[in-house]
């Protein structure tokens, strides 16, 4: 049965965090030199996880994307996967990563019923790799996009935030690389969630500032219907190559939202702004039903009021979400612990 918001957005999309670890430190999420983590103990297992799944899926749920953190840091997820793709109710299986350990997982992660990889892609110049995530990955990340495209999965994605000074001047060399490897690329709005504690507005590259800088480099695009709830806008150039853009900061999709997010710690969230998150774990571990889980999924999907990055725009001065010292009071603020 299919439960709607007070704004009568459907609960259809769930984001797993299966770790909130990281082997990257990009800098518009995770710029800090130390983190709290959560604690290994409060991690969900796989059966845990595949449990809440069928209550969400009682409600709804017919997409879920693997997250994090870093997915792949987590072990065997590829048994995960399998797990979910024995679930008839979930028509998509999808994976979002750095792709630095993608190259050896690739192929089992198909073989066991993933149906989609998203894979960030933020720069092709080992340089600007190195000064944006503090690590030397670049050759691995290009290895695993790769080895993605090698498995034969269809709708192959590269996602790229778009930092000011950093990146904003790849645009249309990333347009090129996705278009060689068949993938489509999508630019993302950098965003002022909890863990970019250095964001500010003047980094933000908005949507038609990409737009112009893509079509200075082939021509105009031509915008492509919408799929409705998706959040990226999609354009086709005149030689059929289509890209993203997720303007989130500055054109929010509040409206048609219907994803939510669980850590790995078991807190659901439903909106990525949202100041705390419904801890599923105390009463999964407690041994309540799927019928009592359902109810309380059900109690606060029926009342949600969320439009976090709707509000975040009407704000007159805007700065990060949060600060250092309350991420590390709560580490369920952090980006990287609700999953992107
Ligand atoms: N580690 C994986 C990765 O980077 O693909 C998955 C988790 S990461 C939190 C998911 C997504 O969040 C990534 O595509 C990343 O680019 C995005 N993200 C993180 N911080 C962001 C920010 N401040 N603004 C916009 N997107 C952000
Ligand atoms: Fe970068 Fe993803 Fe890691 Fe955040 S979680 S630091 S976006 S790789
Ligand atoms: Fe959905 Fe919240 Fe993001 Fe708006 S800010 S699109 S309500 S998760």
């Amino acid at each position: 049965m299919i439960v709607r918001d007070t704004l009568d957005r459907p609960l259809a999309n769930l984001r797993l965090s299966v770790t909130d670890r990281c082997n990257l430190r990009c800098a518009y999420c995770m710029p800090e030199p130390e983190y709290v983590w959560l604690p290994q103990p409060d991690l969900l297992s796989f059966e845990e996880i595949a449990k809440l799944v069928d209550v969400f899926a009682s409600l709804g749920v017919d997409r879920v994307r693997l997250t994090g953190g870093e997915p792949l840091l987590r072990r065997d997820l590829d048994r995960l996967v399998a797990l979910l793709a024995a679930k008839p109710a979930l028509r998509d299986i999808a994976l979002t990563t750095n792709g630095v350990l993608l190259a050896e997982q690739a192929a089992p992660l198909a073989r066991a019923g993933l149906k989609r990889f998203t894979i960030s892609l933020d720069t092709l110049r080992a340089d600007v790799f190195r000064e944006l995530t503090r690590r030397d990955d670049l050759a691995r990340v290009i290895a695993g996009i790769d080895a993605a495209a090698a498995t034969g999965l269809p709708d192959l994605k590269l996602d790229c935030v778009v930092l000011r000074g950093t990146n904003d001047g790849e645009l249309a060399d990333l347009v090129a690389f996705a278009r060689e490897r068949r993938a489509e690329i999508r630019f993302i709005e950098y965003m002022d969630v909890g863990g970019a504690t250095r964001w500010s507005m003047d980094r933000v590259v908005s949507r038609a500032e990409m737009l112009a800088r893509i079509g200075r480099a082939f021509g105009p695009a031509e915008p492509l219907p919408s799929d409705g709830s998706a959040p990226a806008e999609r354009w086709r150039l005149a030689d059929d190559t289509t890209f993203g853009i997720i303007a989130s900061t500055t054109a929010p999709f509040c409206a048609s939202c219907d994803r939510a997010r669980l850590t790995a710690d078991g807190h659901w969230l439903t909106c990525l702004y949202a100041p705390a998150g419904l801890d599923l774990r105390t009463p999964l571990r407690a041994g309540a039903s799927a019928d009592e889980l359902a109810r309380l999924l059900r109690a606060r999907w029926t009342a949600r009021t969320d439009r976090g990055a709707e509000e975040r725009l009407a704000a007159a001065r805007r700065s990060a979400l949060a600060q250092p010292d309350e991420l590390r009071a709560d580490p369920h603020l952090e980006m990287h612990t609700r999953g992107g």
